[in-house]
């Protein structure tokens, strides 16, 4: 029987990841010579697809290559496939890994929690990244789009395939890994980071951020550990 069920985010949380500081400008700088237009054009109208995706729900959101593939198209270009995907994987084992994450994902799994690695991230592109930072022999399930057919804004997203007594989410996007969950019946740590992220989802989802309460935070993942345990047995209380 495990303690709880914990979906630890992956990116800005566990690592961070090459893709945005790497791959995305690399492969903008490409399109944006392509297709003949500046790069903060190429920019503009990437976000502009990504958010709108995000915004129905549409797993392809986060399919960087299937966005990119849109673009050649509805500009008469013949597309290339897998241009993220390849220049990832020149890059990937620059991902840089938080706080000592192996060891505090180890020392979670051995004290009897099922850890989920919960990615609004396709799978194709994460799994170089988690296993390039030494995190995946930890997670027991992946949760990610490509994965579950659906992002973390819907209760798909978090169905295990064991019950436990509780699931906690863990991560540093006030929307994702802390409203939704909640939503869906989780409990959440905010893992705040420098940067946040949340604002622009928060306005196109309609969601409130001010009225978002996490059920604890912390700074680093130091400090994980010591918030679920007080979770638990928070809930234990009042159940
Ligand atoms: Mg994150």
């Amino acid at each position: 029987m495990f303690r709880a069920i914990i979906f630890f985010d992956l990116d800005s949380t566990l690592v961070i990841n090459p893709f945005g500081r790497r791959v995305m400008p690399k492969v903008y700088e490409e399109v944006s010579k392509t297709l003949g237009i500046s790069v903060d054009r190429v920019l503009e109208i990437f976000t502009k697809k990504h958010m709108e995706k995000v915004r129905v729900g549409d797993p392809r959101a986060y399919d960087w290559d299937y966005i990119l593939s849109e673009m050649f198209i509805e500009n008469g270009v013949k597309p290339r496939e897998n241009i993220f995907l390849e220049e990832l994987h020149r890059v990937c084992s620059s991902v840089e890994v938080l706080d000592n994450a192996p060891r505090v994902l180890e020392r979670l799994r051995d004290m009897g929690f099922y850890l989920v690695l919960s990615t609004n991230g396709f799978w194709k592109y994460q799994e170089c990244v988690v296993r390039e930072a030494g995190l995946l022999q930890y997670f027991r399930e992946i949760s990610s789009p490509d994965k579950k057919g659906c992002l973390k804004s819907s209760s798909c997203f978090y169905t295990t395939s064991i019950n436990g007594p509780i699931k906690i989410s863990v991560g540093d996007n006030i929307v994702f890994d802390v409203y939704y969950p909640k939503k869906y019946g989780l409990k959440a740590i905010h893992v705040r980071r420098s940067v946040s992220i949340g604002e622009e989802y928060a306005r196109i989802l309609g969601i409130d951020l001010s009225k978002i309460e996490p059920d604890a935070t912390v700074t680093s993942l130091t400090q994980v550990h010591d918030a679920i345990e007080s979770i638990i047995s928070g809930s234990r209380k009042h159940s």
